[in-house]
């Protein structure tokens, strides 16, 4: 029947509870069919991810009609560098968060946030050290890969949030974008970035998704990670990377481990050994990272030479390593930073108005 909304169908509320409308892009197909109807339509499921900017005056009507709500967030701001483009959505309810769409040779990465905040303060970012104030909905995730546009062909959870830590809504909005009756995003596209929940790894692991992943381990020892990491200081280190392995080793995948080189804290030739003994034969590869300086966070960056022998370290022990530049920097992608320096874990979008004026 149209206008009827199915159950489990994602409302959104404005502060206050007033019912906003059905957004669009948390549907499911199946969701999508019972507001639809039984009606003919023109309006098909693959319509609701339509370029942003394209959406045909039929489907705003359609949309009106059954108060389904094409569109949430607002594009607050964007800043461009050579190969990336930073954007700042508002959400419905004044907060915001940034996605950031980097070019490679073969297309674009969106790089896409999962929560407002993040409760785990990593040191090295900003995103954490304001703390979580809230979860995204599906509909709000799916939306910043269809405003970013078509030309996105990979997507990385590494924004803003901790996507483990907002599982069901982030599983959800993978599922929607790899609906081959709607958005049809490619299986082996999307990459889901943690600092890795034992509990949600071993969930995740059940799981046939189709997706890469990468945890973010930093350190060799559970002092230093606690340290770097201090929202996980519950989580054992070694389950993590035992985690990691049995999600990998379950779906026939390698498991990227990403290790932020920090002069003195990290990057020895005990740790590079340690390391190495962690990941040597398993389904395993490392990316070595230096750091992208963030202001007023107090971290160094590992010399040259000291990149050079951790990797060889690996190397020589017959662990697969990658060092990545960090694309980006140009604008500050590094996560959160754009939210930390001019929000102040505040709510942004209106503050953003009020400086910039909406951009939506
Ligand atoms: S690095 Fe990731 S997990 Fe750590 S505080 Fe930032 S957003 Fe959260």
């Amino acid at each position: 029947m149209p206008g009827h909304r199915h159950q489990n169908a994602p409302i959104a509320r404005k502060e206050g509870g007033m019912t906003e409308g059905t957004p669009a892009l948390g549907l499911t197909a199946s969701e999508f069919a019972a507001i639809a109807g039984t009606e003919p339509s023109t309006v098909a499921y693959r319509d609701l991810f339509i370029r942003h900017d394209d959406m045909p005056r039929e489907l705003r009507r359609w949309a009106d009609a059954r108060n389904v709500q094409l569109r949430t967030l607002s594009k607050v701001k964007c800043e461009r560098g050579k190969r990336s483009q930073k954007v700042l959505f508002g959400l419905s309810d004044g907060y915001a968060v940034e996605s950031v769409m980097i070019q490679r040779r073969d297309g674009f990465t969106a790089c896409i946030s999962s929560q407002v905040g993040c409760a785990f303060s990593c040191r090295f970012c900003a995103s954490g050290q304001a703390g979580l104030k809230r979860n995204l909905g599906r509909h709000e995730i799916v939306e910043q890969v269809v405003r970013l546009g078509p030309k996105v062909n990979r997507i990385v959870f590494m924004g803003i949030g901790e996507p483990l830590n907002n599982y069901e809504s982030v599983l959800a909005a993978i599922r929607i974008m790899r609906d081959r009756d709607g958005m049809r995003f490619p299986t082996t596209g999307i990459t889901i970035s943690t600092i890795g929940i034992p509990k949600a790894l071993a969930r995740l692991r059940e799981e046939h998704l189709g997706i890469n992943l990468t945890v973010s381990l930093h350190a060799t020892t559970q002092d230093v990670r606690d340290r770097l990491i201090p929202g996980s200081r519950k989580h054992d280190l070694r389950e993590v990377v035992a985690r990691a392995i049995s999600w990998a080793e379950r779906h026939n995948r390698i498991v990227t481990f990403v290790y932020l080189l920090l002069p003195g804290l990290n990057d020895g030739r005990a740790d590079a050994e340690r390391l190495a003994r962690m990941l040597v034969g398993k389904p395993a590869r490392v990316n070595l990272m230096r750091w992208n300086p963030v202001e007023s966070v107090d971290l160094g960056r590992s010399a040259d030479h000291q990149l050079h022998h951790f990797r060889q370290r690996l190397v020589r022990a017959g662990v697969p390593v990658v060092v990545r530049d960090t694309q980006g920097a140009d604008i500050d992608a590094a996560c959160g930073q754009l939210w930390l320096r001019d929000l102040h874990g505040l709510k942004a979008a209106q503050r953003m108005r009020t400086q910039y004026g909406a951009a939506a």
